[in-house]
């Protein structure tokens, strides 16, 4: 049978892009379908715009650490409307970076909203009617959005999409959801000047971190001024005509004019027409994929957010950039998950590699548990309350480093290198005889010398 492409990427996003490139430089035909804008939700509407709204959240503190360092600064006001026309202008020349290096690698980018169309068949529903487009193999990249409907009335309310597009910015807001988007956004707005109020159902937030990093959080972003309500999740949500009512059972009901919606995001399959190519998604709408990648369909294969696993960029780049290699570059390999480092970027910001101790227990493993606390030399100055914690996880019988946890300023550039020392298999005694730096935090790390306890596993 002969093909109209090699492979076609289903999603411009982070993986689809990185699959795609690397496909055509391996000497694929590719084609990428795209419904929206190419980059995808890290670029358009998440990791990009994001980090960028939480630098202009530092700039606050900088300004307010300044005065202490000797600086006379007038009062500053933060205007919300030059922040957008600065992001929107920076992400259409990401946009048009992906496109030239999407054409540069002789990729073909197809606009419209795709769907399978039965085996090796994607039809395209552009402008000017359905096109279909035929390949030896089919790569779904399509990513997740916000869920709109964990809670009946919610489809009303901001999601981190609308977020990031606002001209003003509310005087008070609700964020409902405890996840690592719905802290940051948390921790971001209230430095902008928001009185915010969070809700979610557990205890702590930050569900599977380290206890460490959640009890520290909820310390920071109380600090910041964050009101957190645990064990509230809103059963309602009811629009009004100045905002929207929460209602938090047992007749509380709460009013707030801006509400951000931060519950969840769930896999874009519902419009892919899944049945045609014999697949079903699991109930959450996710993609169960092999090691190889490979869905239940025969040439179907899934990256990225939309298969649910670890939703993280990078973890959709390794993925797609695997997949291409396994397929055209006659190198097959699997990408390992096992020890993917992540960052939340509230103020200050947090980062781990690793299991937390919880999981270290429970997967069997004796583990020795190092910690640091202390106030950063920067905010000791100015008398500032913020801490910095760090956290090593040792396995007590082989010595191995098994993670690093830490809160505090530059936490994801520290804890991006220490995964290097973590992924080579470094032991305590490689940490030990590591000269510090010094004066820096990071030292911390090279300097804990007797564990904290030692904890049985389970
Ligand atoms: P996506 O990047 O979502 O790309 C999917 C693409 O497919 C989209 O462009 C979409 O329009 C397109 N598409 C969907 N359906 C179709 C269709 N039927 N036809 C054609 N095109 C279609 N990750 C990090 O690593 N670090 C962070 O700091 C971080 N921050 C985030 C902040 C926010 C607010 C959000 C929402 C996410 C954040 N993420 C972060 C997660 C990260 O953005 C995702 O993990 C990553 O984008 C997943 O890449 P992907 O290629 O799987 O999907």
């Amino acid at each position: 049978m002969t093909f109209d492409y090699d492979l076609i990427t289903l999603g411009a996003g982070s993986g689809g892009v990185a699959a795609s490139r690397r496909a055509a430089l391996h000497g694929a035909r590719v084609a990428i379908v795209e419904g929206s804008r190419v980059g995808g939700t890290c670029v358009i509407r998440g990791c990009v715009p994001k980090k960028l709204l939480m630098y202009a959240a530092q700039f606050g503190d900088s300004m307010r650490e300044a005065r202490g360092y000797g600086w006379v600064l007038p009062e500053p006001r933060f205007d919300m409307a030059t922040w957008a026309a600065a992001k929107a202008a920076e992400t259409d020349r990401l946009e048009g970076i992906y496109r030239q290096m999407l054409q540069g690698s002789g990729v073909e980018v197809v606009a419209g909203w795709a769907r399978l169309d039965g085996p090796n068949r994607v039809a395209v529903a552009t402008d000017t009617g359905d096109r279909v487009l035929t390949a030896r193999h089919i790569l779904i990249a399509t990513g997740g959005a916000p869920v709109r409907d964990s809670i009946p009335g919610i489809e009303a309310c901001a999601t981190s999409d609308d977020l990031l597009d606002l001209q003003q910015l509310p005087e008070r807001a609700a964020v409902i959801g405890g996840g690592y988007i719905a802290l940051e956004f948390a921790s971001i707005l209230a430095r902008l000047g928001v009185k915010v109020s969070v809700f979610y159902r557990g205890e702590l937030p930050l569900r599977g971190f380290d206890t460490m990093l959640r009890t520290s959080v909820v310390a920071e972003l109380t600090a910041a001024g964050v009101q957190l309500h645990p064990g509230s999740a809103p059963q309602r949500v009811q629009r009004t005509s100045g905002g929207f009512l929460l209602s938090l059972g047992e007749d509380r009901v709460l009013e707030f004019p801006w509400v951000l919606n931060a519950t969840g995001r769930r896999p874009n399959t519902a419009q892919l027409n899944l049945a045609s190519a014999g697949l079903v998604p699991d109930a959450f709408g996710a993609l169960a994929v092999n090691a190889a990648l490979q869905t239940g369909a025969l040439d179907v294969y899934a990256i990225g957010d939309v298969t649910n696993r670890i939703n993280l960029t990078p973890v959709a780049i390794a993925e797609g950039r695997a997949l291409a290699d396994s397929l055209f570059g006659a190198k097959p390999h699997a990408v390992d998950l096992s020890r993917v480092a992540s960052a939340v970027f509230t103020l200050p910001p947090l980062a781990t590699v690793g299991p937390s101790e919880a999981q270290a227990v429970q997967a069997g493993l004796r583990v020795a548990v190092y910690e640091a606390d202390f106030r950063p030399m920067k905010q000791a100055f100015i008398g500032g309350t913020e801490r910095t914690r760090m956290k090593l996880l040792v396995d007590a019988d082989s010595q191995v480093v098994l993670a690093a946890h830490m809160v505090g300023a530059d936490a994801p550039e520290i804890v991006q290198s220490l995964a290097v020392a973590l992924s080579a298999g470094a032991t305590k005694a490689d940490f030990d005889r590591t000269i510090a730096m010094h004066p820096t935090a990071a030292e911390e790390f090279v300097l804990m010398r007797e564990p904290m306890r030692v904890l049985p596993a389970a």
